[in-house]
Protein backbone atom coordinates (compact mmCIF):
# COMPACT_ATOMS: atom_id res chain seq x y z
CA UNK A 1 0.00 0.00 0.00
CA UNK A 2 0.74 3.64 -0.59
CA UNK A 3 2.28 5.16 2.59
CA UNK A 4 1.71 8.67 2.56
CA UNK A 5 3.30 11.15 4.98
CA UNK A 6 2.38 14.71 5.68
CA UNK A 7 3.75 17.02 7.65
CA UNK A 8 1.96 19.93 9.65
CA UNK A 9 -1.48 19.47 10.72
CA UNK A 10 -2.87 22.31 9.80
CA UNK A 11 -5.09 23.44 7.16
CA UNK A 12 -3.42 21.69 4.39
CA UNK A 13 -2.08 19.28 5.98
CA UNK A 14 -5.63 18.11 6.99
CA UNK A 15 -6.88 19.22 3.96
CA UNK A 16 -4.72 16.48 1.97
CA UNK A 17 -5.67 13.83 3.98
CA UNK A 18 -9.44 14.37 3.67
CA UNK A 19 -8.80 15.06 -0.11
CA UNK A 20 -7.33 11.99 -0.37
CA UNK A 21 -10.34 10.02 1.57
CA UNK A 22 -12.79 11.79 -0.70
CA UNK A 23 -11.36 10.67 -3.81
CA UNK A 24 -11.56 7.07 -2.72
CA UNK A 25 -7.47 6.66 -1.80
CA UNK A 26 -6.88 3.76 -0.09
CA UNK A 27 -2.95 5.24 0.64
CA UNK A 28 -1.80 4.86 4.41
CA UNK A 29 -1.75 7.99 5.45
CA UNK A 30 0.06 9.40 8.31
CA UNK A 31 -0.19 13.41 9.29
CA UNK A 32 2.71 14.65 11.82
CA UNK A 33 1.88 17.81 13.59
CA UNK A 34 4.04 19.98 16.10
CA UNK A 35 1.09 21.08 18.15
CA UNK A 36 -1.13 19.98 20.90
CA UNK A 37 -4.37 20.64 19.76
CA UNK A 38 -6.63 18.50 17.26
CA UNK A 39 -5.90 20.22 14.26
CA UNK A 40 -7.83 23.84 14.13
CA UNK A 41 -8.49 26.56 11.65
CA UNK A 42 -6.13 29.67 12.12
CA UNK A 43 -8.51 32.73 11.21
CA UNK A 44 -10.96 33.18 14.25
CA UNK A 45 -7.87 33.30 16.33
CA UNK A 46 -7.43 37.36 15.47
CA UNK A 47 -11.24 37.36 15.31
CA UNK A 48 -14.19 35.58 17.23
CA UNK A 49 -11.62 33.68 19.95
CA UNK A 50 -9.99 37.00 20.54
CA UNK A 51 -13.17 38.47 21.25
CA UNK A 52 -14.61 35.21 23.63
CA UNK A 53 -16.53 34.36 21.04
CA UNK A 54 -15.40 31.01 20.48
CA UNK A 55 -12.61 28.15 22.03
CA UNK A 56 -10.19 26.21 20.75
CA UNK A 57 -13.07 23.42 20.30
CA UNK A 58 -15.14 25.31 18.04
CA UNK A 59 -12.45 25.92 15.77
CA UNK A 60 -11.50 22.36 15.17
CA UNK A 61 -11.37 21.00 11.46
CA UNK A 62 -12.28 17.73 12.22
CA UNK A 63 -13.70 15.64 15.19
CA UNK A 64 -11.27 13.08 16.77
CA UNK A 65 -13.56 10.62 15.52
CA UNK A 66 -13.52 11.63 11.67
CA UNK A 67 -9.70 10.95 12.09
CA UNK A 68 -10.30 7.62 12.90
CA UNK A 69 -13.33 6.67 10.75
CA UNK A 70 -11.33 7.67 8.19
CA UNK A 71 -8.27 5.67 8.80
CA UNK A 72 -5.94 8.88 8.96
CA UNK A 73 -2.70 7.91 11.61
CA UNK A 74 -2.64 11.90 13.18
CA UNK A 75 0.01 12.42 15.62
CA UNK A 76 0.17 15.62 17.35
CA UNK A 77 3.06 16.77 19.95
CA UNK A 78 5.27 14.84 17.34
CA UNK A 79 7.89 17.11 15.53
CA UNK A 80 9.49 15.53 12.90
CA UNK A 81 13.08 16.55 13.11
CA UNK A 82 14.33 15.52 9.94
CA UNK A 83 14.05 14.00 6.58
CA UNK A 84 15.96 11.51 5.09
CA UNK A 85 15.01 11.47 1.44
CA UNK A 86 17.86 9.07 0.40
CA UNK A 87 16.17 6.53 2.81
CA UNK A 88 12.37 7.90 2.65
CA UNK A 89 11.75 8.25 5.94
CA UNK A 90 11.11 10.75 8.30
CA UNK A 91 12.71 10.86 11.51
CA UNK A 92 10.43 12.16 14.28
CA UNK A 93 11.17 13.72 17.82
CA UNK A 94 10.68 11.01 20.07
CA UNK A 95 9.47 7.98 17.98
CA UNK A 96 10.56 5.26 15.42
CA UNK A 97 11.23 7.02 12.32
CA UNK A 98 8.59 6.80 9.62
CA UNK A 99 8.83 5.77 5.82
CA UNK A 100 7.47 7.20 3.37
CA UNK A 101 6.46 6.88 -0.55
CA UNK A 102 5.29 10.17 -0.73
CA UNK A 103 6.15 12.78 1.72
CA UNK A 104 3.97 16.20 1.62
CA UNK A 105 5.28 19.08 3.40
CA UNK A 106 2.40 21.65 4.69
CA UNK A 107 4.43 22.98 7.88
CA UNK A 108 2.69 26.85 7.35
CA UNK A 109 4.94 29.52 8.91
CA UNK A 110 5.47 31.59 11.57
CA UNK A 111 5.28 35.19 12.72
CA UNK A 112 8.32 37.29 11.96
CA UNK A 113 9.57 38.72 15.01
CA UNK A 114 10.37 42.73 15.41
CA UNK A 115 13.78 42.97 15.02
CA UNK A 116 14.55 45.57 17.27
CA UNK A 117 16.27 45.84 21.19
CA UNK A 118 13.46 45.13 23.62
CA UNK A 119 11.87 42.32 21.21
CA UNK A 120 12.18 39.75 23.97
CA UNK A 121 10.61 41.63 26.89
CA UNK A 122 7.68 40.16 28.83
CA UNK A 123 3.92 41.74 27.15
CA UNK A 124 5.34 41.76 23.55
CA UNK A 125 3.27 39.18 22.21
CA UNK A 126 2.95 37.24 18.84
CA UNK A 127 -0.57 35.84 17.28
CA UNK A 128 -0.29 32.37 15.85
CA UNK A 129 -1.84 30.10 18.21
CA UNK A 130 -4.83 29.36 20.34
CA UNK A 131 -2.48 30.10 23.89
CA UNK A 132 -1.47 33.29 22.09
CA UNK A 133 -5.04 34.16 21.56
CA UNK A 134 -5.74 33.61 25.03
CA UNK A 135 -2.87 35.14 26.30
CA UNK A 136 -3.84 38.20 24.07
CA UNK A 137 -7.43 38.39 25.38
CA UNK A 138 -5.93 38.12 28.86
CA UNK A 139 -3.35 41.01 28.30
CA UNK A 140 -5.70 43.26 26.43
CA UNK A 141 -8.89 42.76 29.42
CA UNK A 142 -5.89 44.28 31.70
CA UNK A 143 -3.74 46.62 29.41
CA UNK A 144 -3.84 49.99 29.72
CA UNK A 145 -1.92 51.41 26.82
CA UNK A 146 -1.14 49.17 23.85
CA UNK A 147 0.80 49.09 20.61
CA UNK A 148 -0.03 47.21 17.46
CA UNK A 149 3.26 47.16 15.28
CA UNK A 150 1.99 46.55 12.08
CA UNK A 151 -1.46 47.47 9.98
CA UNK A 152 -1.44 44.40 8.02
CA UNK A 153 -4.72 42.09 8.35
CA UNK A 154 -3.43 40.49 12.31
CA UNK A 155 -2.37 44.02 13.42
CA UNK A 156 -5.67 45.33 12.33
CA UNK A 157 -7.75 42.74 13.18
CA UNK A 158 -5.63 43.22 16.74
CA UNK A 159 -6.64 46.54 17.30
CA UNK A 160 -10.29 45.70 16.25
CA UNK A 161 -10.75 43.41 19.38
CA UNK A 162 -9.11 46.29 21.54
CA UNK A 163 -11.33 49.17 20.56
CA UNK A 164 -14.20 46.68 20.85
CA UNK A 165 -12.61 45.83 24.60
CA UNK A 166 -13.08 49.32 25.18
CA UNK A 167 -8.90 50.21 24.32
CA UNK A 168 -7.96 53.20 22.60
CA UNK A 169 -4.58 50.99 20.55
CA UNK A 170 -1.94 53.22 18.59
CA UNK A 171 -0.82 51.15 15.59
CA UNK A 172 1.98 52.04 14.31
CA UNK A 173 3.36 51.01 10.71
CA UNK A 174 6.16 51.87 8.15
CA UNK A 175 4.54 52.40 5.19
CA UNK A 176 2.54 55.23 3.83
CA UNK A 177 -0.89 53.02 4.37
CA UNK A 178 -2.93 50.74 6.29
CA UNK A 179 -2.60 47.39 4.31
CA UNK A 180 0.03 48.57 1.84
CA UNK A 181 1.30 45.47 1.14
CA UNK A 182 -2.62 43.77 0.16
CA UNK A 183 -4.71 45.97 -1.32
CA UNK A 184 -5.24 49.58 -2.83
CA UNK A 185 -5.11 52.58 -1.74
CA UNK A 186 -8.82 53.35 -1.74
CA UNK A 187 -9.01 50.15 0.11
CA UNK A 188 -6.51 51.54 2.28
CA UNK A 189 -7.90 55.11 2.91
CA UNK A 190 -11.42 53.22 3.80
CA UNK A 191 -10.13 51.15 6.41
CA UNK A 192 -8.02 53.32 8.29
CA UNK A 193 -10.73 56.21 8.31
CA UNK A 194 -12.96 53.32 9.84
CA UNK A 195 -10.35 52.49 12.45
CA UNK A 196 -9.72 56.11 13.14
CA UNK A 197 -13.48 56.36 13.99
CA UNK A 198 -13.52 53.64 16.49
CA UNK A 199 -10.24 55.72 18.44
CA UNK A 200 -7.62 54.05 17.06
CA UNK A 201 -4.06 56.06 16.54
CA UNK A 202 -2.92 55.12 13.64
CA UNK A 203 0.91 56.13 12.96
CA UNK A 204 1.95 55.61 9.12
CA UNK A 205 4.76 56.35 7.60
CA UNK A 206 6.23 55.38 11.24
CA UNK A 207 9.20 52.85 12.23
CA UNK A 208 9.61 51.37 15.71
CA UNK A 209 12.98 51.41 16.37
CA UNK A 210 13.01 50.23 19.99
CA UNK A 211 11.00 48.79 23.15
CA UNK A 212 11.70 49.93 27.02
CA UNK A 213 11.09 48.13 30.02
CA UNK A 214 11.56 47.70 33.54
CA UNK A 215 12.09 44.68 35.31
CA UNK A 216 11.76 42.93 32.63
CA UNK A 217 7.84 44.43 31.37
CA UNK A 218 7.57 46.11 28.24
CA UNK A 219 6.97 49.71 29.28
CA UNK A 220 7.69 52.22 26.41
CA UNK A 221 7.60 52.11 22.71
CA UNK A 222 10.24 54.54 20.62
CA UNK A 223 9.34 54.70 17.11
CA UNK A 224 11.55 55.84 14.12
CA UNK A 225 10.20 59.95 14.69
CA UNK A 226 11.86 60.03 18.10
CA UNK A 227 8.36 59.90 20.33
CA UNK A 228 8.39 57.59 23.24
CA UNK A 229 5.27 55.65 23.31
CA UNK A 230 3.93 54.32 26.97
CA UNK A 231 3.11 50.06 26.41
CA UNK A 232 2.33 47.70 28.37
CA UNK A 233 0.97 45.58 25.38
CA UNK A 234 2.68 45.24 22.05
CA UNK A 235 1.10 43.31 19.72
CA UNK A 236 3.57 42.14 16.69
CA UNK A 237 2.22 41.66 13.52
CA UNK A 238 5.06 41.96 11.09
CA UNK A 239 4.40 39.70 8.73
CA UNK A 240 5.29 35.75 8.51
CA UNK A 241 8.26 33.58 7.53
CA UNK A 242 8.08 30.01 6.25
CA UNK A 243 8.38 27.13 8.28
CA UNK A 244 10.50 25.87 5.62
CA UNK A 245 13.88 24.36 8.00
CA UNK A 246 13.37 20.76 7.39
CA UNK A 247 13.28 21.63 3.41
CA UNK A 248 16.73 23.44 3.75
CA UNK A 249 17.82 20.61 6.12
CA UNK A 250 16.75 18.02 3.52
CA UNK A 251 18.75 20.14 0.73
CA UNK A 252 15.51 20.58 -1.54
CA UNK A 253 15.59 24.34 -3.27
CA UNK A 254 14.00 26.85 -1.30
CA UNK A 255 14.24 30.64 -1.27
CA UNK A 256 12.24 31.96 1.37
CA UNK A 257 9.44 29.11 1.24
CA UNK A 258 10.00 25.53 0.11
CA UNK A 259 10.13 25.92 -4.06
CA UNK A 260 7.68 24.28 -5.90
CA UNK A 261 6.86 23.10 -9.71
CA UNK A 262 3.69 24.36 -11.11
CA UNK A 263 1.94 20.82 -9.46
CA UNK A 264 3.39 21.77 -6.56
CA UNK A 265 6.33 19.34 -6.37
CA UNK A 266 9.71 20.24 -4.97
CA UNK A 267 12.52 19.66 -6.33
CA UNK A 268 12.56 16.04 -5.42
CA UNK A 269 9.77 14.12 -7.10
CA UNK A 270 8.39 12.48 -4.00
CA UNK A 271 7.95 15.47 -1.98
CA UNK A 272 5.12 17.92 -2.36
CA UNK A 273 4.80 21.28 -0.52
CA UNK A 274 1.68 23.46 0.15
CA UNK A 275 -0.09 26.11 1.75
CA UNK A 276 1.86 28.77 3.58
CA UNK A 277 5.52 27.51 3.24
CA UNK A 278 5.36 26.59 -0.29
CA UNK A 279 6.53 29.10 -3.84
CA UNK A 280 4.79 28.15 -6.69
CA UNK A 281 4.58 29.94 -9.92
CA UNK A 282 2.04 32.37 -10.18
CA UNK A 283 2.09 34.63 -12.51
CA UNK A 284 5.81 33.97 -13.53
CA UNK A 285 7.10 34.51 -10.26
CA UNK A 286 7.62 32.27 -7.40
CA UNK A 287 4.97 33.19 -5.04
CA UNK A 288 4.02 32.43 -1.38
CA UNK A 289 0.57 33.15 -0.11
CA UNK A 290 -0.86 33.13 3.26
CA UNK A 291 -4.60 32.14 2.96
CA UNK A 292 -6.79 29.42 4.05
CA UNK A 293 -8.32 29.05 0.19
CA UNK A 294 -4.34 28.31 -0.69
CA UNK A 295 -3.81 26.06 1.65
CA UNK A 296 -7.08 24.05 0.60
CA UNK A 297 -7.14 24.41 -2.83
CA UNK A 298 -3.57 23.34 -2.82
CA UNK A 299 -4.71 19.91 -0.69
CA UNK A 300 -6.74 19.09 -3.21
CA UNK A 301 -4.75 19.47 -6.01
CA UNK A 302 -2.15 17.42 -4.47
CA UNK A 303 -4.30 15.25 -3.28
CA UNK A 304 -5.39 14.48 -7.05
CA UNK A 305 -1.67 14.01 -7.74
CA UNK A 306 -1.81 11.57 -5.33
CA UNK A 307 -4.98 9.50 -6.08
CA UNK A 308 -3.99 8.85 -9.79
CA UNK A 309 -4.90 12.00 -11.93
CA UNK A 310 -1.84 12.10 -13.87
CA UNK A 311 -2.89 15.24 -16.62
CA UNK A 312 0.21 17.24 -14.98
CA UNK A 313 -2.60 19.63 -14.76
CA UNK A 314 -0.71 22.97 -13.16
CA UNK A 315 -2.41 24.59 -9.77
CA UNK A 316 -3.77 27.46 -10.81
CA UNK A 317 -7.12 28.45 -8.72
CA UNK A 318 -8.57 32.25 -8.52
CA UNK A 319 -6.57 33.10 -4.82
CA UNK A 320 -8.82 34.76 -2.38
CA UNK A 321 -8.66 36.40 1.07
CA UNK A 322 -10.97 37.34 3.66
CA UNK A 323 -10.47 39.83 7.33
CA UNK A 324 -12.91 40.74 9.75
CA UNK A 325 -12.34 43.78 11.71
CA UNK A 326 -14.66 45.24 13.89
CA UNK A 327 -18.23 45.95 11.46
CA UNK A 328 -15.73 45.82 7.99
CA UNK A 329 -16.05 42.44 6.31
CA UNK A 330 -13.06 42.34 3.92
CA UNK A 331 -13.05 40.02 0.52
CA UNK A 332 -9.94 40.15 -2.22
CA UNK A 333 -9.73 38.03 -4.79
CA UNK A 334 -6.62 37.95 -7.77
CA UNK A 335 -3.58 39.15 -7.28
CA UNK A 336 -3.12 43.09 -7.16
CA UNK A 337 -0.24 44.78 -9.39
CA UNK A 338 1.68 47.64 -7.68
CA UNK A 339 0.50 49.72 -10.77
CA UNK A 340 -2.68 48.94 -10.72
CA UNK A 341 -5.43 51.33 -12.21
CA UNK A 342 -8.53 51.48 -9.47
CA UNK A 343 -12.38 51.34 -10.34
CA UNK A 344 -15.09 52.25 -7.63
CA UNK A 345 -18.14 50.07 -8.44
CA UNK A 346 -20.81 51.45 -5.56
CA UNK A 347 -20.52 54.20 -2.78
CA UNK A 348 -17.47 53.55 -0.55
CA UNK A 349 -19.97 56.66 1.95
CA UNK A 350 -22.71 53.49 2.19
CA UNK A 351 -19.86 51.67 3.48
CA UNK A 352 -20.66 49.19 1.22
CA UNK A 353 -18.65 49.09 -1.86
CA UNK A 354 -15.89 47.28 -4.38
CA UNK A 355 -12.71 48.17 -6.42
CA UNK A 356 -11.65 46.64 -9.18
CA UNK A 357 -8.42 46.43 -10.23
CA UNK A 358 -6.83 46.75 -13.50
CA UNK A 359 -3.18 46.06 -14.86
CA UNK A 360 -2.73 47.28 -18.54
CA UNK A 361 -6.71 47.01 -18.58
CA UNK A 362 -7.11 43.54 -17.59
CA UNK A 363 -8.79 43.16 -14.36
CA UNK A 364 -6.29 41.55 -12.27
CA UNK A 365 -7.98 41.91 -8.52
CA UNK A 366 -11.56 42.90 -6.83
CA UNK A 367 -11.44 44.30 -3.31
CA UNK A 368 -14.53 44.24 -1.46
CA UNK A 369 -15.87 46.23 1.75
CA UNK A 370 -19.17 44.63 3.29
CA UNK A 371 -19.91 43.73 -0.48
CA UNK A 372 -20.23 39.97 -0.64
CA UNK A 373 -21.66 40.32 -3.90
CA UNK A 374 -18.94 42.24 -5.07
CA UNK A 375 -16.45 39.28 -4.16
CA UNK A 376 -18.46 36.58 -5.96
CA UNK A 377 -18.52 38.25 -8.77
CA UNK A 378 -14.96 38.95 -8.60
CA UNK A 379 -14.45 35.00 -8.28
CA UNK A 380 -16.28 34.42 -10.92
CA UNK A 381 -14.91 37.04 -13.83
CA UNK A 382 -11.20 36.03 -12.56
CA UNK A 383 -12.40 32.35 -12.61
CA UNK A 384 -13.79 32.79 -16.30
CA UNK A 385 -11.28 35.05 -17.08
CA UNK A 386 -13.21 37.73 -18.21
CA UNK A 387 -12.52 41.32 -17.82
CA UNK A 388 -15.17 43.94 -17.98
CA UNK A 389 -14.19 47.27 -19.21
CA UNK A 390 -13.45 50.02 -16.58
CA UNK A 391 -16.72 51.80 -17.83
CA UNK A 392 -18.56 48.76 -17.57
CA UNK A 393 -17.30 47.72 -13.92
CA UNK A 394 -17.55 51.12 -12.92
CA UNK A 395 -21.82 51.28 -13.81
CA UNK A 396 -23.37 49.58 -11.19
CA UNK A 397 -26.19 49.00 -13.71
CA UNK A 398 -23.82 46.88 -16.37
CA UNK A 399 -25.02 43.47 -15.69
CA UNK A 400 -21.65 41.87 -14.32
CA UNK A 401 -22.74 38.50 -13.75
CA UNK A 402 -24.27 37.76 -17.19
CA UNK A 403 -21.09 39.51 -18.88
CA UNK A 404 -18.99 36.34 -16.47
CA UNK A 405 -21.27 33.78 -17.49
CA UNK A 406 -20.74 35.18 -21.38
CA UNK A 407 -18.56 33.11 -23.53
CA UNK A 408 -15.74 35.09 -24.50
CA UNK A 409 -12.85 34.23 -22.58
CA UNK A 410 -10.29 36.74 -22.85
CA UNK A 411 -6.48 36.23 -21.02
CA UNK A 412 -6.91 34.95 -17.98
CA UNK A 413 -4.75 37.09 -15.39
CA UNK A 414 -3.17 35.91 -12.45
CA UNK A 415 -4.29 36.02 -9.68
CA UNK A 416 -3.01 35.97 -5.44
CA UNK A 417 -3.98 36.72 -2.25
CA UNK A 418 -1.47 37.85 0.06
CA UNK A 419 1.59 37.38 -1.33
CA UNK A 420 5.21 37.45 0.43
C1 LIG B 1 -4.05 35.00 13.56
C2 LIG B 1 -4.24 34.57 12.14
C3 LIG B 1 -5.36 34.98 11.43
C4 LIG B 1 -5.54 34.60 10.11
N1 LIG B 1 -6.67 35.02 9.45
C5 LIG B 1 -6.88 34.59 8.19
C6 LIG B 1 -8.08 34.96 7.49
O1 LIG B 1 -8.92 35.72 8.00
N2 LIG B 1 -8.28 34.45 6.25
C7 LIG B 1 -7.37 33.62 5.66
O2 LIG B 1 -7.58 33.16 4.52
N3 LIG B 1 -6.22 33.28 6.28
C8 LIG B 1 -5.96 33.74 7.53
N4 LIG B 1 -4.81 33.37 8.16
C9 LIG B 1 -3.82 32.57 7.43
C10 LIG B 1 -4.20 31.10 7.44
O3 LIG B 1 -4.58 30.69 8.72
C11 LIG B 1 -3.01 30.28 6.94
O4 LIG B 1 -2.72 30.72 5.63
C12 LIG B 1 -3.30 28.78 6.93
O5 LIG B 1 -3.54 28.33 8.24
C13 LIG B 1 -2.11 28.04 6.33
O6 LIG B 1 -2.28 26.68 6.50
P1 LIG B 1 -1.01 25.71 6.53
O7 LIG B 1 -1.55 24.35 6.75
O8 LIG B 1 -0.15 26.00 5.37
O9 LIG B 1 -0.19 26.16 7.81
P2 LIG B 1 -0.59 26.06 9.34
O10 LIG B 1 -2.05 26.17 9.52
O11 LIG B 1 0.27 27.06 10.02
O12 LIG B 1 -0.15 24.60 9.77
C14 LIG B 1 1.19 24.18 9.77
C15 LIG B 1 1.38 23.23 10.93
O13 LIG B 1 2.61 22.54 10.75
C16 LIG B 1 3.20 22.33 12.00
N5 LIG B 1 4.62 22.04 11.81
C17 LIG B 1 5.59 22.86 11.32
N6 LIG B 1 6.79 22.22 11.31
C18 LIG B 1 6.58 20.99 11.81
C19 LIG B 1 7.43 19.87 12.07
N7 LIG B 1 8.73 19.90 11.80
N8 LIG B 1 6.88 18.75 12.61
C20 LIG B 1 5.55 18.71 12.89
N9 LIG B 1 4.70 19.73 12.67
C21 LIG B 1 5.20 20.85 12.13
C22 LIG B 1 2.94 23.65 12.71
O14 LIG B 1 3.07 23.52 14.10
C23 LIG B 1 1.50 23.94 12.28
O15 LIG B 1 0.58 23.41 13.18
C24 LIG B 1 -4.59 33.76 9.48
C25 LIG B 1 -3.45 33.35 10.19
C26 LIG B 1 -3.27 33.75 11.51
C27 LIG B 1 -2.03 33.30 12.26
Amino acid sequence: MTRIVVVGAGQAGIGVAEALRTTGSSAEITVIGGEEHLPYERPPLSKEMLLGKATVDDLRLRSADWYRTHAVDLRLSTWVERIDRQGRTVVLADQAPLGYDHLVLATGSRPRRLPVPGADLDGVLNLATPSDSLELRHRLSRAGSVVVVGAGFIGLEVAAAATTMGLRPVVVELADRVLARVAGPVLSDHVAARHADRGVDLRLGTGVVELRGADGRVTHVVLSTGEVLPADLVVVGVGSVPSDGLAVDAGLDCADGVLVDPTLRTSDPAVSAIGDCARFPLGGQPTRLESVQNAADQARHVAARLSGDDSGAPYREVAWFWSTQSDLKLQMVGVPGAQDEEVVRGDPATGRFSVFRYSGGVLTCVESVNHAPGHLLGRRLLAAGRSPSREQAADPGFDLKAFAAAPAPVARAQQSAVTS
